[in-house]
């Protein structure tokens, strides 16, 4: 079986955080394990979209140092009323350029750089503020028309176009999978990137930073760790089914 079991109780307090990532780290294990792997190789960012500032304050205590939230005015407000506890705080869904300051302030990585624009303007704030920022490229490696990412045929070019952007710090490479419950399908899109990074860490290694692989989702992550991911993004599994209307 690769698809884990989510958290049955949704976690408040700081004892529930700690089993439901224990249970996470687990799932980690067992799936490193399969690919021989150190699962100490894989680093868990949880995704705390729609999750309040209290609850996460918890989910801190547990173990929870580093949140991966997908807009921008959250996760500001957030690392705003969070600021006392120095939380790492990734940005992992698109951005607008309207935005890119904001980030450029307060954010320590970003993971779905996908246009040049972007990363000048987030590259001359960064300038301003004296900071660097983290950044994956994401990918459209499931070839969907909707999926935000830049064609894997073109990746190279654009982590070229990066390097003369000194204060962004490419990480490596990120996508989401299809969107499917075919578990064959889902493999073959992260088995994608990874030979898409295997291939320009080899004979471009200068492009493309650690060569890491942000790959995998609360449904899918330990299918992404056996294919290699370095980096998982884990919501709901952790924090429950989201609700959006808060
Ligand atoms: C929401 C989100 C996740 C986490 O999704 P879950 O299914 O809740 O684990 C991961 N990556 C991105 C880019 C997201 O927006």
């Amino acid at each position: 079986m690769s698809t884990p079991e989510n958290a049955s109780t949704v976690a408040t307090t700081e004892i529930e955080f700690r089993k439901a990532l224990d249970a996470v780290y687990e799932n980690i294990a067992v799936a490193a394990e399969r690919a021989g792997r150190d699962p100490r190789d894989i680093r868990l960012l949880p995704v705390s979209k729609t999750v309040t500032a209290e609850r996460m304050r918890a989910a801190f205590a547990a173990g929870m140092t580093a949140f991966g939230e997908n807009k921008v005015q959250e996760a500001e407000r957030k690392a705003e009323a969070m600021s006392d506890l120095g939380a790492h705080w990734a940005i992992i869904g698109p951005l607008q350029s309207n935005k890119t300051r904001n980030v450029a302030e307060f954010a320590h990585e970003f993971q779905a750089l996908d246009r040049i624009r972007i990363a000048r303007r987030l590259d001359n704030q960064l300038k301003e503020f004296d900071r660097t920022l983290d950044v994956f490229v994401q990918v459209n490696a499931s070839g969907e028309e909707t999926k935000s990412g830049i064609e894997p045929g073109e990746v190279e070019e654009f982590l070229e176009q990066l390097q003369e952007f000194e204060n962004l710090q490419v990480k490596g490479l990120m996508t989401m999978a299809l969107h499917s419950d075919d578990e064959v399908v889902i493999r073959e899109n992260f088995a994608m990137l990874r030979a898409l990074r295997d291939d320009i860490s080899r004979r471009r290694p200068e492009l493309i930073g650690d060569g890491e692989l942000s790959m995998g989702m609360s449904s899918d992550y330990m299918i992404a760790i056996e294919e290699g991911a370095t980096v998982v993004r884990v919501g709901s599994a952790i924090f429950g089914e989201r609700e959006y209307s808060n």
